[in-house]
């Protein structure tokens, strides 16, 4: 009819359907679970909308359904959420909205064929994800506050239509006209598994129709109400996988359950690698905040941002369930919850960092998100600092502040550390000559923060934290080890030479006991910023 409205996907959905739909099927039933979160969280944004604003609530029986219909070969997923309106359904199923999916969308691209199938499996590619199982989908969807319902639908190639439809309350029904090959996914049975194994991470009520009535598929296993002897490590693992963009090992699990003034139950991981996303890129701690069980939100900041590769759930007693973001800025007992979960992660962390055991791992994959906690955290700075790792010019491997102390020759005061954009050009930079002739061991700092954070940490145990680009600094009373070199005689004269030659360019030229092959080497003065800091501020424009 007239009132039908064709439109053209975005071409960054086009290509990425023809990916999904063109790779292989081991890992399609994660279609599953991208659609049933997505149903959830349109249930919890209704039921936060419903506290802060006038739109209606949600019902208190509301549910996932998942209807498998094997005469008609479809499977509707129908939710109770806040629903979409027609611009919704244009700009967030004709477009890709959210740019971790264009991102993901790109790797996929770049990803060789074989691999693809894995990268689909373990990160999912949202709501086209139903095109792996299904040749056609309707979408038909009613917003909160509205009284008129649409109907998206799509085979999924190069185009969707756009007509009005009917819904009786708000919310929203996924039909999915499942494909000839895709049988399973029409038994109760077979989606009933599914359901199961995330179920502690749907965070409302899933029901499956079977002989045409309703029944629980996730019963609000919560595994971190459970007590650690009743957990398996597969299931810590499983757990930890379905949270998120993960399918390594956890480097640590953290579970335990806090009773007395606070009361909270805490499982925390920290991941085994690196995160597909860097996590440089990203800002806050994505740490869940349940309230007896029930989900509030993955943005409260339980953990400062130093800690954001923490992955994880907070359950608690001491917040009310109809808690609101405005409230959680600013409620003691969240705050309290914070200080205790955070000083809990830096306890594992440091007896981890005493074993020695696999420390280094961990350094590698988040040392340098772990360092922005000096600069940011003024009260936690002197638990973070025993818990930094460097190279050096002394030794093989990463060493830590305290190591580095105890070689310090007799009569040293400071801590000397290099910093640079490359690690390589450290080895062999001119500034450690005079600081290699004499056995002093420098640190080789490298990471984008190590501009920043040496000046705010000062010390580590009364020792100053020295830049070797800053001038001023006196080796004379450490002795080269090959003995003192000859003094040369008639310098002044050079010296003064260079100094009017130069005079528009540099503050000042010395001679320096700093250089044993190099002619000469730049260095800062001695109370403005270190030379990195310089280059750092040159490049921003300053
Ligand atoms: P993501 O959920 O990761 O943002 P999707 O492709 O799965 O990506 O979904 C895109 C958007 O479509 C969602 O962000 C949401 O705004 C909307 N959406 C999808 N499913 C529903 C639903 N059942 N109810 C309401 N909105 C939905």
């Amino acid at each position: 009819s007239e009132t039908i409205e064709r439109h053209e996907f975005g071409a960054e959905v086009g290509r990425l359907l023809d990916l999904v739909v063109h790779a292989l099927y081991s890992d399609r039933e994660i279609f599953l679970r991208e659609l049933v979160a997505n149903a959830a969280d349109a249930m919890d944004r209704r039921r936060f909308e419903a506290l802060t604003s006038e739109s209606s609530a949600l019902p208190p029986d509301a549910k996932v359904r998942i209807a498998p219909d094997k005469e008609a070969r479809t499977l509707t997923i129908s939710d109770a959420g806040i629903g979409m309106a027609k611009d919704d359904l244009a700009s967030s199923l004709g477009t890709i909205a959210r740019s971790g999916t264009r991102a993901f969308s790109q790797t996929l691209e770049s990803a060789k064929a074989e691999d693809r199938p894995s990268l689909i499996g373990q990160f999912g590619v949202g709501f086209y994800s139903a095109f792996m199982v299904a040749d056609r989908v309707t979408v038909t969807s009613r917003k909160v506050g509205s009284d008129e319902a649409w109907t998206w639908a799509s085979e999924g190639q190069g185009s969707y239509t756009l007509e009005p439809g009917t819904r009786a309350e708000p919310g929203t029904d996924i039909v999915l006209h499942i494909k000839e090959d895709a049988d399973e996914y029409l038994e109760p049975y077979r989606l009933d598994h599914l359901v199961r194994k995330w179920a502690d991470f749907i965070t409302v009520p899933v029901a499956i129709v079977r002989d045409g009535k309703d029944e629980a598929a996730n019963q609000g296993t919560a595994l971190w109400r459970k007590s650690k002897s009743e957990i398996t490590e597969e299931q810590y693992t499983e757990f930890y996988h379905a949270l998120g963009m993960n399918f390594d090992k956890p480097w640590a699990t953290l579970h335990w359950r806090a009773e007395g003034q606070l009361e909270f139950s805490a499982l925390l991981f920290v991941p085994g690698s690196k995160p597909f996303q860097p996590i440089e890129n990203e800002r806050q701690s994505k740490v869940r905040l349940h309230v007896r069980r029930m989900f509030i939100t993955d943005e409260a900041e339980l953990l400062p941002s130093w800690l954001r590769f923490v992955q994880g759930v907070v359950d608690t007693e001491d917040l009310p369930l109809n808690v609101s973001r405005e409230m959680l800025q600013s409620t003691p007992a969240l705050a309290r919850i914070r200080k205790a979960v955070t000083g809990r992660v830096i306890t594992e962390l440091s007896n981890r960092a005493k074993r020695g055991e696999d420390y280094e791992a961990f350094w590698e994959n988040f040392g340098p998100v772990l360092k922005e906690g000096i600069y940011e955290d003024f009260e936690r700075r002197s638990e973070i600092a025993p818990l930094l790792r460097f190279r050096s010019s002394a030794v093989e491997g990463w060493t830590s502040l305290a190591d580095y102390v105890s070689r310090m020759k007799d009569g040293q005061e400071a801590i000397y550390y290099l910093v640079a954009d490359d690690a390589e050009a450290l080895k062999s930079s001119a500034q450690l000559e005079g600081f290699r002739a004499r056995g002093l061991e420098v640190l080789l700092l490298s990471d984008h923060v190590d501009a920043f954070w040496p000046d705010q940490l000062g010390a580590f145990e009364e020792k100053k934290l020295q830049s070797v680009t800053k001038g001023g600094l006196d080796l004379s009373k450490f002795a080269p080890e090959g003995g003192e070199a000859d003094p040369v005689e008639g310098l002044d004269a050079f010296v003064a030479a260079v100094k009017t030659a130069l005079a528009d360019e540099v503050a000042d030229v010395r001679v320096t006991d700093r250089l044993v092959d190099s002619a000469v080497v730049l260095s800062a003065g001695g109370a403005g910023p270190d030379l990195q800091m310089q280059r750092l501020l040159r490049r921003a424009g300053r």
